[in-house]
């Protein structure tokens, strides 16, 4: 079931879980993914960043993750991570991806508030949702994801009086923050700014977004979504996972990729389910498909006419 991110978060934010986006930039880790989130009932965000075109342009990816989300048995939202560019943007909605983020965190705040508010009037004229990122989250060394390094990241924490008038002037549907995090494998242990993240949450009414997940430890996801973050961003954990798996099971040269594949989707879902079941999410797909329908009643009336029908033919 293809559904958008307020469909998936709101229920998350009321009952004090969150949600993971998992990046999916080739089948394995898409079907790796999927199979998590059916197992474990949970609903889950899946797509692809800006900076990963390369290892699967996004056109190429629209066409398998679209229908893989709306044939998947559990809410799935199709989300573009750090869309840097207007036009990137506009291409993931023309595709039909239902939620992007559109990452202007690098730039003046009015600038900031002035670029996001556009795009969010657009992304809602598709019917889809939007994230922004206010503060910023900077990147550890080789990181796959984000666009910088930074000295002291302390200088670029969310201020929580300026995400208040952000998400009010800009409408965006959840809100990225820096709170101590970063992109990729941390060199050394984070330090999340908690008492931040309550202050972020009470006073602002959409739900939050903590990035660079992978490598934070159980209690500090624990205590990130008590305090009131609803979406949680992994990719380093689940990319390490499949090239782990696929290089234990190689064996011989004259081997073929096949034989690979399987342990590298295997080792995706279960990277996956654990993240989910740490998220809390797990069993939570219910609530997300009940939201999803309210949004959407001709669907809703279709089901019940469907199951009428059935009713009086038996
Ligand atoms: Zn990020």
């Amino acid at each position: 079931m293809l559904v958008t991110l307020n469909d998936v978060l709101l229920p998350a934010k009321k009952n004090k879980y969150a949600v993971g986006l998992f990046n999916a930039v080739n089948m394995e880790l898409a079907r790796g993914i999927i199979s998590a989130a059916e197992t474990t009932q949970s609903p889950v965000i899946m797509g692809t960043a800006e900076v990963l075109f390369p290892y699967g342009p996004l056109e190429e990816v629209s066409y398998y993750l679209i229908p893989m989300a709306k044939k998947a048995k559990v809410p799935v939202v199709i989300h573009l991570d750090h869309g840097l560019k207007k036009e990137t943007c506009l291409k993931a909605l023309e595709l039909g991806f239902t939620s992007i983020m559109y990452d202007c965190s690098t730039d003046d705040y009015d600038t900031n508030v002035k670029k996001v508010k556009e795009m969010a009037e657009i992304a809602h004229s598709f019917g889809a949702t939007i994230e922004g990122e206010l503060g910023h989250v900077g990147d550890n060394e080789g990181s796959a994801e984000g666009s910088s390094h930074l000295a002291d990241p302390s200088k670029f924490f969310t201020d929580p009086k300026m995400a208040k008038d952000y998400v009010e002037k800009t409408k965006v549907d959840a809100l990225a923050i820096a709170v101590g995090n970063a992109h990729g494998a941390y060199k050394l242990p984070p330090k999340l700014d908690f008492d931040r993240i309550r202050t972020i949450a009470n006073s602002v009414g959409v739900p939050l977004v903590l990035h660079g997940g992978s490598g934070l430890t159980d209690d500090d996801f624990k205590t990130a979504i008590k305090e009131g973050i609803s979406k949680v961003n992994i990719f380093t954990d689940i990319n390490i996972a499949a090239v782990k798996a696929e290089f234990s099971k190689f064996t011989d040269m004259n081997k073929g990729i096949i034989d690979l594949i399987p342990a590298a989707v295997e080792a995706v879902k279960q990277e996956t389910a654990a993240k989910m079941k740490l998220f809390s999410s797990e069993g939570k797909a219910p609530y997300s498909a009940i939201e999803a329908l309210t949004n959407d009643v001709d669907k809703l009336v279709e089901i019940v006419v469907n199951e009428v029908r059935k009713k009086l033919n038996s």
